[in-house]
């Protein structure tokens, strides 16, 4: 008997101990919950405030830069290459093979450049049109042009297939949005597409035209072009492509002016330096 009264007792022990833990434990879970509901809320309102100000940011300003340099190697090559690794920027070179082969110390130049990291080399054909006479007689031969590329493929990654054409400004990618031929390079750009030839063909936007490495004023204003040309494609293409060349950096105003030239593309904060081969559109 006094096993069966005490039963219920304890059960009612039991019951209330039970039910103070459930009533404790709900109280602070909700109180728990709000928190941390509360806590969410105000986090997603932050990331949802900061992602989209970081859109709008990159909307408006972040840019992507292809320093490209041609004709090279050049017994200018080594001070232009220190300039770019001291402001730590990727660049890429287009190089002519004729010139790599013309001294054991252009060989040792081109060498230097192709093992840093910083940079990446690409084709500029073999001969740079020299040996076929005028730039526009080149291109009335596009198996001869065809011929001349895949001649200094020899001196680059087995597996580069961009090519900056010499002395024309055109554009081939797969994608045919990014293909822009003109009058010297039509007949290489048929011949090519008759080959089904994935070579892409890599222009530029802008060109460091040799007076910026003499005169300071000439930087701001090719600056200023870039600026320009930055703000009406706000929403459209980020990439910005400049040529320059090698032989066009052979003394320290030249290479000062690289430098400044480099900060200002620096100064908004959200450029980046880019290789040719991660263009958009390049495969
Ligand atoms: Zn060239």
């Amino acid at each position: 008997m006094k096993k069966i009264k005490a039963l219920p007792e304890n059960k009612f022990i039991r019951l209330h101990f039970l039910l103070a833990i459930f009533v404790s434990s709900f109280l602070l879970i909700t109180t728990g919950c709000k928190n941390v509901k509360k806590g969410n809320k105000k986090e997603q309102k932050t990331i949802v405030k900061s992602d989209t100000l970081t859109q709008v940011k990159q909307n408006d300003s972040s840019i992507n830069i292809y320093l490209t340099f041609d004709d090279g190697p050049y017994y200018s090559t080594l001070g232009l290459t220190n300039t770019l690794i001291k402001e730590n920027v990727k660049s890429s070179f287009f190089v002519i093979g004729s010139q790599i082969t013309a001294s054991k110390y252009y060989d040792s130049v081109f060498n230097t450049v192709k093992q840093n990291t910083l940079f990446k080399t690409y084709n500029h054909t073999f001969s740079h049109a020299v040996t076929h006479g005028r730039i526009k007689k080149y291109y009335q031969y596009p198996f001869n042009v065809w011929n001349d590329i895949q001649k200094n493929k020899q001196y680059l990654d087995p597996d580069c297939n961009i090519t900056r054409l010499p002395g024309t400004n055109a554009w081939r990618f797969q994608d045919s949005n990014k293909c822009f031929s003109n009058s010297s390079t039509r007949l290489l750009f048929n011949y090519l597409d008759s080959i089904k030839s994935k070579e892409m063909m890599f222009g530029w936007d802008f060109e460091w035209s040799g007076k910026e490495s003499k005169n300071i004023t000439k930087v701001d204003l090719l600056f200023e072009k870039i600026s320009d040309r930055i703000k009406k494609n706000k929403t459209k293409n980020k990439n910005y492509v400049i040529l320059l060349h090698d032989y066009l950096f052979k003394d320290e105003i030249a290479l000062n002016n690289l430098s400044y030239f480099i900060s200002l593309l620096k100064k908004n904060g959200t450029t980046e330096f880019k290789w040719a081969s991660e263009y958009p559109g390049i495969q």
